[in-house]
C-alpha cells in the first residue's frame, strides 16, 4: 500500500461504512466480530433513518449500519405540492449526513439483495457480504404490476405513479404542465391496503388547485378503489366549494378497480366502469411490501409483513425486525410518521433487549395531514397503545367536519411545521 498505512486504510474504510474489496464477510465499521452489538438497517426511508438514527442515540455504543441505494431520499409527503407547483422538488430532497455526522451511522449506499436469517448475513449488489446481530428491515413498497394487464414499471413513465417520490414525481409534474387547457386528468386508486391512503385526495385537491390557476377548463377523474371513509365525506364537501365541477369522483371499490392499461392511448379499464381515456394519466398500483420482504420470507399470503407490535420483531423469521409501510401494524395506517414512530419503538425494543431489560409500556402516534389548497388543510391523527398484544387505538381522529377557514389556515400552518420537525427528526440536522 504505497500512500497509506494499511491501519489508517482500515480506518478510513471503517469510518466511512465502506465494504472491503476481498469479496468476503466483512464486519461493519470494521470493529472486531462481538466487540459490539451490530444492528443492520435495510433502507433509509421513514422507517430506517429513523431508527437507525435512534438506535445509536439509545446507545452509542452499538455499531449500526444502514444501507440504502439512493444518496437522496425524496419524501412522498409534501411531494403533491410539488406536482401542484407550490414547493420544489429541492423542498423534498433530503440527505444522509445528519444521520452520519450527528449520529455516527454507517452508512452503505448499495441494495441489499438476499438475507439468510439462519446464518444472519446478507447479500449486497455490489457482491459483499454483510453480518449482523439484529437486522432491521424497512423497505417500503413495491406495486403489483401483474394485477394490471398492460402496466410495468418501463411504461409507468408514461402513466407516472409518483407513489415513490423522485422521477415519478418529475414525470408527472411535466406531464400536468404540457396539458392543454380543457385536458383531462385521470388519477385512479387501488384497493387497500396502500401507502397513505388520504394522499390520493389531497392529490386531486392540489392538482385541481394548479388546473384551476392555469387551466381552468380542465377535469380531474379520480377512480377511487379505496372504499368509503369518513375523510373521503371531508374531502368531496370541501371539493364542492373550492372546485366545483372540477373533480368528477368515480366508485371503484366492490371489484371496480383497474385491470388494463394502455400507455400508448392512456387508457384504463375497470371490471365494472369499462374504458376510459385521459390527457395525462396517474396510475397507482396495487401494492404490498416491499421486494426483499418477499425474497427474506418475511411477508405471508397478504403480502405484508407481519409482526409482534411490541418490538416489531417477524414472527415469520428470527431476530430480525419489520418496521414501516411493510409490516401489518393495523390499526395504524401506512405513513411516514407511524413509519418514524416504529422506526423509535424498534430501536428502543433492540436496545432494551441487547441489554437484558424489559421494555416500558409505550405510547405508539401517528398523524398525516392533507392540503386542499396552500392554506387550506385537514389532518387526522391516531395514538395506540398495546392490549393483549395487539395495537388498538385509544385516541385521535379527523379533523373537525365544520370549521372557519382560519381553522383550515392553522391546520395548513402546522402540515409545514409537522414536515420540519418529521424531516428533521428522520434524517438528522444536517
Ligand atoms: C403522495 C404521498 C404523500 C404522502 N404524504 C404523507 C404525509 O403527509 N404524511 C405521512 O406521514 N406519510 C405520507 N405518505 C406516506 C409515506 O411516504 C410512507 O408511509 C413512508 O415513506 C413509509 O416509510 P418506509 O420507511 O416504510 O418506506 P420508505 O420511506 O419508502 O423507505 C424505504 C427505503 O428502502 C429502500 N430500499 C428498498 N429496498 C431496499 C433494498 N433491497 N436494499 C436497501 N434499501 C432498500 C428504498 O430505496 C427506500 O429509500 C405519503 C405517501 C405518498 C405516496
Amino acid at each position: 500500500m504505497s500512500q497509506l498505512d494499511r491501519r489508517t486504510f482500515i480506518k478510513l474504510l471503517g469510518a466511512a461504512g465502506v465494504v472491503s474489496t476481498t469479496g468476503g464477510l466483512i464486519f461493519p465499521n470494521n470493529t472486531a466480530a462481538g466487540d459490539k452489538a451490530r444492528v443492520v438497517v435495510v433502507g433509509g426511508g421513514f422507517g430506517g433513518a429513523t431508527c437507525a438514527n435512534y438506535l445509536r442515540q439509545y446507545d452509542s455504543n452499538l455499531n449500526v449500519t444502514l444501507i440504502e441505494p439512493n444518496i437522496q431520499f425524496v419524501t412522498c409527503p409534501f411531494s403533491n405540492t410539488v406536482l401542484a407547483g407550490i414547493k420544489s422538488i429541492k423542498y423534498i430532497t433530503h440527505n444522509y449526513d445528519g444521520l452520519r455526522k450527528n449520529y455516527g451511522v454507517n452508512i452503505i449506499h448499495d441494495m441489499v439483495i438476499s438475507i439468510d436469517a439462519i446464518a444472519k448475513k446478507l447479500k449486497l449488489k455490489s457482491g459483499e457480504t454483510l453480518i449482523y446481530d439484529r437486522l432491521v428491515v424497512s423497505p417500503g413498497i413495491s406495486f403489483n404490476w401483474s394485477e394490471i394487464e398492460g402496466a410495468n414499471e418501463e411504461n409507468s413513465k408514461m402513466m407516472p405513479h409518483a407513489w415513490k417520490a423522485g422521477t415519478q414525481t418529475i414525470f408527472l409534474r411535466k406531464q400536468l404542465e404540457a396539458m392543454k387547457d380543457g385536458g383531462k386528468v385521470i388519477i385512479a386508486s387501488p384497493r387497500k391496503p396502500f401507502r397513505a391512503p388520504p394522499a390520493v385526495y389531497e392529490r386531486a385537491s392540489l392538482i385541481a388547485y394548479y388546473l384551476k390557476k392555469t387551466k381552468p377548463s380542465s377535469k380531474i377523474l379520480l377512480i377511487d378503489s379505496s372504499g368509503d371513509s369518513e375523510e373521503l365525506a371531508m374531502f368531496r364537501t370541501a371539493w364542492e366549494k373550492l372546485y366545483k365541477g372540477m373533480i368528477e369522483w368515480i366508485d371503484g371499490s366492490e371489484q371496480g378497480e383497474i385491470v388494463s392499461a394502455d400507455s400508448k392511448i392512456l387508457s384504463l379499464t375497470g371490471r365494472t366502469i369499462g374504458t376510459l381515456k385521459g390527457d395525462v394519466v396517474n396510475l397507482i398500483p396495487p401494492q404490498h411490501a416491499g421486494k426483499i420482504a418477499r425474497i427474506a420470507g418475511l411477508v405471508d399470503e397478504s403480502g405484508w409483513c407481519p409482526v409482534d407490535p411490541q418490538n416489531f420483531v417477524s414472527t415469520l423469521q428470527k431476530d430480525i425486525h419489520v418496521i414501516g409501510d411493510a409490516c401489518i401494524a393495523n390499526p395504524m395506517q401506512k405513513t411516514g410518521h407511524s413509519a418514524n414512530t416504529q422506526g423509535k419503538v424498534c430501536a428502543a425494543a433492540i436496545v432494551t433487549e441487547l441489554g437484558g431489560g424489559t421494555m416500558p409500556d409505550i405510547t405508539y402516534s401517528t398523524s398525516i395531514y392533507s392540503f386542499l389548497n396552500p392554506k387550506h388543510a385537514f389532518s387526522s391523527a391516531g395514538v395506540y397503545r398495546l392490549k393483549n398484544g395487539k395495537l388498538k387505538q385509544v385516541a385521535g381522529g379527523l379533523s373537525a367536519k365544520k370549521a372557519s377557514r382560519k381553522t383550515r389556515l392553522k391546520e395548513a400552518i402546522f402540515a409545514s411545521g409537522w414536515y420540519k420537525g418529521i424531516t428533521m427528526d428522520t434524517f438528522g440536522k444536517t
